[in-house]
C-alpha cells in the first residue's frame, strides 16, 4: 500500500461539482468562484491524542473533521462549495481510509461540498480541513459587529456533547480528557452504552448551523460558533464587537436528554456555559430585528433562544433570573477569565 493508491482511492470516492474546473490529480485545484460573491476560507486541524483519543472510530473522526470547518462557515453565513483535506496517517491503512471517508463523504455529501485536493503523508494521525464557502458581499457576519443594545441568541440547544463527554468519563470510558479546552471524539469502551444516544449524537456528529447562518446572513451584526465553551466563545465576541455580554444563565437552552441526565441545575448549567463541543451557532441582533430572526430560525428549522444582552463595557457576565451573579464552579477558559476583568 503507497500514499498514491491512497489518493487514488480518495480520487475514486470523491464527490465534485460543476464549479470545480480541475479537482484532485493536478498540482492544484481550479475553481471557479461565481461573480458577485466573496470566498470564504477555514481551517481546522484534529490531532490524534490532543483533540481526539488514539483509537476513535475513524468515520467519526472524518465526520467531525468537516463538520468543525462547515460549522466556521456557518458562523461567517456562507454556503459551504469546496474543501481540501491534509491527511497525516501512521501507515497506509485503506481500511481505516474508507471508515474515516465513510464518515467524511456522508456529511460532504449533505452539504453539496466537493473535495478537491489535498496532501497525503506518514506521520502521528492528523486531520487538517480546509473549508471553502461563498458569501455575499457585504453579508458575512463577523464577530466585531454587536453593539450595545443588542440581543444575544442561540440555535438549539448547549451543553449535549459535555454531557456526553462527562457520561463517558463517569463510566470510565474515556481516558482522561485529551485537551481541556477541546475535550472531543472519546473512545467508547465499557460505559458508552450508559450515554443516551441523543447525546452521544452531538458530541460524535455535530451538525454544522449551515442552513441557520445562511439566513441569518445579512440580519445579525455579529456571529460565532461555540466550540470552546459559550462563555468563552461570547468573550471573543465581546472582545472584537468592544461590547459586555451579560448573560442569563437560567435561559440557556437544554434538551430533554440533557436535563434527564443531569438533574442537578449548577452541573447542568456549567456543560451549557462552558463545556464546548456544540457548534451551534450564538449572534447578535438588534431587538428591533427579533420577529425577522424568529422567521429566518423557522426557515431554516431551527429554534433560537435570547441568551445574553449587549451592553457598554468589555467582558462577559452570567447572571441568574434573579439578576445574582452566576460564575462556573471550575472554569478552564482563559479568555473568560481576563475578558470580565477587564469589563470591570
Ligand atoms: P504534489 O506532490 O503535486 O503535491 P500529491 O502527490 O501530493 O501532489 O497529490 C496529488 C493530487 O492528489 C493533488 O491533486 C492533491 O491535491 C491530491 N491529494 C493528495 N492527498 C489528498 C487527500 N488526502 N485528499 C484529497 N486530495 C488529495
Ligand atoms: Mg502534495
Amino acid at each position: 500500500m503507497t500514499e498514491f493508491q491512497l489518493i487514488d482511492r480518495i480520487r475514486a470516492r470523491a464527490p465534485t461539482r460543476d464549479d470545480v474546473l480541475l479537482g484532485i490529480g493536478d498540482d492544484a485545484a481550479l475553481l471557479r468562484v461565481p461573480a458577485g460573491r466573496d470566498l470564504v476560507v477555514a481551517t481546522d486541524t484534529l490531532n490524534a491524542g490532543v483533540h481526539f483519543p488514539d483509537a476513535t472510530a475513524p468515520a467519526d473522526i472524518g465526520w467531525k473533521a468537516l463538520a468543525v470547518n462547515l460549522s466556521d462557515l456557518a458562523a461567517m453565513g456562507a454556503q459551504p462549495a469546496w474543501c481540501t483535506l491534509s491527511l497525516s496517517l501512521p501507515e497506509a491503512d485503506m481500511a481505516w481510509l474508507d471508515a474515516f471517508l465513510d464518515g467524511f463523504l456522508e456529511l460532504a455529501a449533505l452539504h453539496r461540498v466537493a473535495l478537491v485536493g489535498g496532501d497525503t503523508t506518514r506521520g502521528p494521525l492528523s486531520v487538517c480541513v480546509t473549508a471553502h464557502g461563498l458569501v455575499q458581499p457585504g453579508l458575512a457576519m463577523r464577530r466585531d459587529g454587536a453593539r450595545a443594545g443588542d440581543e444575544v441568541w442561540v440555535t438549539g440547544t448547549l451543553g449535549d456533547a459535555a454531557g456526553a463527554l462527562a457520561l463517558l468519563q463517569r463510566a470510565g470510558a474515556v481516558v482522561a480528557p485529551v485537551c481541556e479546552a477541546a475535550p472531543m471524539l472519546p473512545v467508547a469502551r465499557s460505559g458508552a452504552q450508559t450515554v443516551p444516544p441523543a447525546l452521544r449524537a452531538r458530541l460524535d456528529r455535530p451538525q454544522p448551523r449551515v442552513a441557520a447562518g445562511l439566513a441569518l446572513a445579512g440580519l445579525a451584526r455579529a456571529a460565532i460558533d461555540v466550540s470552546d465553551g459559550l462563555l468563552a466563545d461570547l468573550g471573543h465576541v465581546a472582545c472584537a464587537s468592544r461590547v459586555a455580554i451579560e448573560v442569563d444563565v437560567a435561559a440557556l437552552p437544554c434538551s430533554d436528554a440533557l436535563a434527564e441526565a443531569f438533574p442537578d441545575e449548577d452541573q447542568r448549567r456549567t456543560m451549557q456555559a462552558t463545556g464546548g463541543d456544540d457548534y451551534e451557532l450564538c449572534f447578535a441582533a438588534a431587538p428591533g430585528a427579533r420577529d425577522a430572526v424568529r422567521a429566518a430560525l423557522a426557515d431554516a428549522r431551527m429554534a433560537g433562544t435570547v441568551i445574553a444582552r449587549c451592553t457598554e463595557g468589555g467582558g462577559v457576565r452570567a447572571h441568574l433570573a434573579d439578576g445574582s451573579a452566576w460564575s462556573p464552579p471550575r472554569s478552564g477558559h482563559e479568555h473568560f477569565v481576563v475578558e470580565s476583568r477587564a469589563g470591570d
